[in-house]
């Protein structure tokens, strides 16, 4: 609602004779939650802890220009065009604004007050009623003297139904709340012990908190608390009275039979004679209890059972308080799935604005579309917008038909789906890191799924894949060569097992120029995940031609076999000048056309028009050993005259290269027309002693469990786990089926707990493995390195007797692949 300021002078009683005219729309009294300055009415209230005067100043500068005031201001020079309404206590101008803004209204307000579950009954009856109402609630848990005003004041001349709570904690505070709230039918909860500080005793407590309703005309309590019962009969205030009470059938409202079933509960009741009943899924009594109550409101609402019966059906639990969990990536995840409304939004923005700890982190917030409010969306949107970036937001994901189509109004980083599952299927839980995530969404958008892909799961284990280090490696070869020089990149064998498409998306974006993949499936799940670079196929199978040409796949030809089949098929199909990769075999005898072979080769190429070489090239057998230099020179030597033979035989140029990671390393002027890169890729030097690659992949998991066991004792499978002395074991939850090689058990090596090397124990088994944490200080829960930053795959593979190819390509494929850049 706007007010003139002149209008809010009135109805505070201040005294200002003149007047800057503005509207006011917002009440300020924190100055942290500032977002529309200029619609901005500050109250300065004075606490025990804190004084907001103090604020004034940085206010000003950031365009507020409305300020009630209850002491003298210094500076009030460098102010020059603000409003400065001078009251003798600012709580109390706040109170009397709003409680004069609520007499403008002729609306049901509910007002709840009681010990506990005001803050869930206020939420349920929001989401059982506000199909039937544009309704206003109070924002989470905002029943205090400050509170109440603020949430009060949110009611505007569409509002139909407001839900206010009311909380106290001293004597004589009701009274102020009933002139904001004037509440026509009240709730009360129940009274509990809670909060006892300012009053004598329990019965006190009560008829304090019933003076809310002084002026209801209906008042909903539990008639068998005798408290309660009592307590309204003392104040007798001549309020229809809507007791509710499983003893006393003559009441109102009769609870004939609570069932508890196993995750649900069913109340039979009769109201007014007539028996109905509805379920609900919780168990607890005080679920029952709420719902009970937020029954005997719809009731006088004039909800009909059927109504009541299916809507308590679909109630969901109320979230507390804003929750705060560790995600996947470094990220940190404030949860707000059950709802999404612009008041809710503004709360939460403030929330995660003043979370500590999380300085630096990116900040970003998933949000849904908002609950119709009655504005255009175009004008609702706005004003997201203008919200969001007020608070910071530096990445939006919007999720729902509405916010996408107002996709023009966000300035910042933005990534809009129709629908939670469309972000879902999109990959995008996975592309998070080091954010703090805020995820804000009405419940039918079913935010929890999402909160759930990116919580940090116990009991998971993971490979985390750092994009941004694979880019830098990337880089780091990129530039050891010639600008022209092409590269070829390597993602064959699931990208050495970090997952080719993400991979692949990232260097495509980076100006690789060429991928290669080992079989046509590859190649064709890249080209339906939209990859549209050029890919090589190192391993064409004879029965896949038509996937490579549908897809614009470029076979690998190896052998007069596969090349004359390939060019029936393209006859066939009537296809022309496919382009194919010839390979050489110059010494490593694996596969490829050898010296001998060339002429015929070439011969064949020059009869037909179906396939044309594109490129021609070879592999090294030893490039990363200096023992072998005299063998690779001889290697680059039989495949330059290949090479050329194969040119000759071509009209265009065809691109040449030998270089895989090694060779670019040792052999770098021999990069010809483009070079292989592959495990450099993912960080690995297969040099050793190469400085300045970053790893790329680390499979990570937690401990499940941990035991304490006498040294007589044994761990796993053929009692193998023999201890030295009293140990404590932990119990992992990664085996051999995850890829995590057998022979690595019984201490042959060790993971990474907390700095620390702690050995296999025993057996590895086929789903869990068992390490030695005698000493290190650790507990379940806590985070293990198999290998990564902090345990290269090169250590894992000495153990092992193996290359760290093997180590990375055997992370099996039920290990969940989760990919982040810093
Ligand atoms: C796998 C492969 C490469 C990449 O080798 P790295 O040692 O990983 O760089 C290059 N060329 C061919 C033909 C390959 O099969």
């Amino acid at each position: 609602m706007n007010y003139p300021i002149s209008e809010i002078v009135r109805l505070i009683k201040a005294d200002n004779a003149d007047l800057f005219q503005y509207t006011i729309s917002e009440l300020l009294t924190d100055s942290r939650s500032l977002t529309f300055p200029e619609e901005t009415l500050f109250f300065a209230l004075v606490t025990s802890r804190n004084d907001g005067h103090r604020y004034i100043d940085d206010l000003y500068r950031k365009g507020v220009r409305n300020f009630v005031i209850s002491k003298d201001i210094e500076n009030v020079e460098k102010m020059p065009e603000a409003n400065f309404l001078r009251v003798h206590d600012t709580l109390e101008a706040l109170q009397n604004l709003v409680a004069a803004h609520r007499k403008r209204f002729n609306i049901p307000v509910i007002g709840v007050t009681g010990s506990n579950g005001k803050t869930i009954v206020k939420e349920w009856l929001y989401q059982l009623l506000h199909e039937d109402y544009n309704m206003v609630r109070s924002p989470r848990s905002y029943n205090s003297q400050i509170g109440v005003p603020l949430s009060v004041w949110q009611i505007n001349d569409a509002t139909e139904l407001a839900v206010i709570e009311a909380g106290i904690s001293q004597p004589g505070e009701m009274i102020n709340l009933e002139d904001i709230i004037r509440p026509t039918v009240g709730v009360i909860t129940n009274i509990g012990n809670a909060h006892q500080e300012g009053f004598s005793s329990v019965e006190e407590k009560c008829i304090e908190k019933l003076v809310l309703f002084k002026n209801a005309d209906s008042i909903i309590y539990n008639g068998d608390s005798p408290v309660i019962f009592d307590a309204v009969e003392k104040l007798c205030m001549g309020t229809r009275e809507i007791a509710w009470s499983h003893r006393d059938k003559n009441s109102p409202l009769y609870i004939i039979k609570i069932i508890k079933n196993e995750a649900s509960t069913t109340v039979k009741y009769s109201y007014l004679q007539y028996e109905s009943e509805f379920t609900i899924p919780f168990v607890e009594d005080a679920s029952v209890e709420n719902a009970i109550h937020c029954l005997a409101v719809m009731l006088y609402l004039g909800k009909t059972s059927s109504e009541i019966a299916a809507r308590m059906l679909l109630l969901e639990p109320v979230a507390m308080r804003l929750e705060v969990k560790e995600g996947r990536n470094n990220c940190l995840l404030i949860n707000d799935t059950y709802n999404s409304d612009i008041n809710s939004l503004e709360i939460a923005l403030d929330f995660q604005m003043r979370r500590s700890g999380a300085a630096g982190m990116k900040r970003t917030l998933i949000l849904s579309d908002l609950l119709q409010t009655g504005m255009m969306p175009s004008t609702l949107y706005r004003k997201v917008s203008q919200l969001i970036s007020h608070k910071g937001i530096d990445r939006l994901i919007g999720i729902g038909p509405e916010i996408s189509s107002c996709e023009r109004f966000f300035g910042m980083e933005t990534e809009f789906y129709v629908s939670t599952d469309a972000f879902l299927q999109s990959g995008g839980a996975e592309r998070f890191s080091n954010e703090l995530v805020l995820i804000k969404g009405s419940r039918d958008f079913h935010f929890e799924l999402i909160s759930e892909a990116l919580e940090l799961k116990q009991h998971e284990t993971i490979l985390e894949v750092n994009l941004d280090a694979m880019v830098h490696n990337f880089h780091f070869y990129r530039q050891k060569l010639k600008p022209e020089t092409k590269m070829i990149c390597m993602v064959k064998a699931f990208g050495y097992g970090a997952g080719s498409y993400e991979l692949a998306k990232t260097l495509q974006d980076r100006g690789c120029d060429y991928l290669a993949v080992a079989v046509a499936d590859e190649g064709a799940e890249l080209r339906k995940a939209g990859i549209t670079m050029p890919i090589m196929v190192m391993n064409p199978e004879m029965n896949s031609f038509r996937t490579l040409f549908s897809y614009s796949l470029e076979p690998e030809v190896y052998s007069f076999k596969l090349l004359n089949a390939l060019i029936k098929e393209a006859e066939l199909l009537g296809i022309t000048h496919y382009p194919v990769h010839i390979k050489i075999d110059s010494g490593m005898h694996r596969l490829g056309f050898t010296e001998e072979d060339m002429l015929h080769l070439t011969e064949i190429l020059k009869g037909q028009p179906s396939v044309i070489a594109r490129s021609v090239f070879s592999h090294f057998a030893g490039s990363d050993e200096a023992r072998f230099d005299g063998f690779s020179q001889q290697q680059i030597a039989v495949f330059k005259e290949c090479a050329e033979m194969v040119q000759k035989a071509t009209p265009q140029p065809v691109l040449r290269h030998i270089l895989n990671t090694a060779g670019i390393s040792r052999f770098t002027d021999e990069q010809m027309d483009a070079v292989r890169l592959g495990i450099g890729l993912y960080g690995i030097s297969p040099l050793g002693e190469e400085k300045g690659l970053r790893n790329v992949s680390a499979l990570k998991t937690t401990i499940l469990q941990i035991k304490e066991l006498d040294s007589d004792q044994t761990v796993g499978y053929g009692r193998r786990g023999t201890l030295a002395r009293r140990s404590r074991i932990a119990a992992l939850p990664i085996g051999y089926a995850d890829g995590l090689d057998r022979h690595l058990g019984n201490r042959k090596g060790y993971v990474i707990i907390h700095g620390k090397h702690a050995p296999y124990v025993g057996n590895i088994c086929m789903d869990v493995c068992m390490v030695d944490v005698t000493d290190i200080d650790c507990k379940e829960g806590d985070k293990v390195e198999i290998f990564g930053d902090n345990l290269p795959v090169t250590e894992v593979a000495r153990w092992l007797d193996t290359i760290p190819y093997e180590i990375l390509t055997s992370v099996s494929s039920r290990v969940k692949r989760i990919y982040f850049r810093e």
